[in-house]
Order: structure tokens, then sequence, then C-alpha cells
């Protein structure tokens, strides 16, 4: 692995969202079973050894810049799990991360619920009604709506 092979397997994404003030940098390359930048390099390859040969992409481009513990990660905080933009990429020790990914888990779970909720207010074949309105402002902000309030 080397700067040149990031820069001949990475493309800047132009015009897109921004994270920490860049757009993502994405690898152009074969990845993981879990969908993270890999790299085969045949000079680190020993006959026999597990994973042997493959790169962790991700945590070579934060190597550059910062020494990584056995027990520390490199996480993508930008949600490309194919962005390699060094700005978007975080030193995280494991615990860290696993915390990370249950907090992450824990939002979605909790979006999902909302949806839910309001799906059950609002049918595919809906037409309005204030009232529902005020029930959707209740999921929302856990407080009756005013106009409700003052009835
Ligand atoms: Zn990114």
């Amino acid at each position: 692995m080397s700067a040149d092979v990031l820069a001949a397997n990475t493309r800047r994404v132009r015009d897109g969202r921004e994270f920490r003030g860049k757009t993502c940098l994405i690898w152009t390359g074969s990845a993981d079973s879990k969908g993270a930048p890999r790299y085969w390099d045949s000079s680190v390859y020993e006959e026999g050894a597990r994973n042997s040969g493959h790169i962790n992409v991700r945590r070579w481009v934060v190597a550059q810049v910062c020494d990584l513990a056995d027990d520390e990660v490199a996480v993508v905080m930008c949600g490309n799990s194919l962005c390699l933009e060094r700005d978007h990429l975080q030193r995280l020790t494991k615990a860290q991360a696993a915390n990370r990914r249950n907090v992450k888990r824990r939002k979605e779970y909790a979006a999902e619920e909302i949806v839910e909720a309001i799906r059950a207010i609002i049918p595919p074949n809906y037409t309005e009604n204030a009232g529902d309105i005020m029930k959707i402002h209740e999921i929302l902000w856990g407080t009756p709506h005013p106009d409700k309030e003052n009835q």
C-alpha cells in the first residue's frame, strides 16, 4: 500500500454533501465483506497466515498520520463506508467504536418507531384532518399540540 495506490484508486466527490468541510474521497478498488476498502498487497502476503496480504485501507490512511494501537480502529464518520477522506476518518478504541454502533442502532430503532407511529395515523389514502396533525405533534415533541391544550 502506498500514497500512489491510494491516489490511483480513489475519486473525489464533486458537488456532493460536505462533512467536516470536505466532500468524500471514494475508494474505487475492492471491498471486504463489510463494505470497507481493501487492497491486496502481495509484498505483505505470508502463506498460511489468516487474511494475509489484505490491507485495511481505512486503517492504513489513519496510520499515516497517527499510530494505531491493537485495540484501536479507524472508523468512518461521514456514513459512507467507501470514504477515505482523512478528515472523515477517526481513530477510536474498539470499545468506543462498539458504543458508537450501539447509539447509532438505538437512534435508527427510535426513528423506525416514529415512522411506524406516523404511518398508523396517515395511511397511504390519507385526507387531511387537523386532529391527526396534533397527534403527530405529540409523537414528534412528546407534548400536546398548543391548540389542543387551549381547548
Ligand atoms: Zn466521507
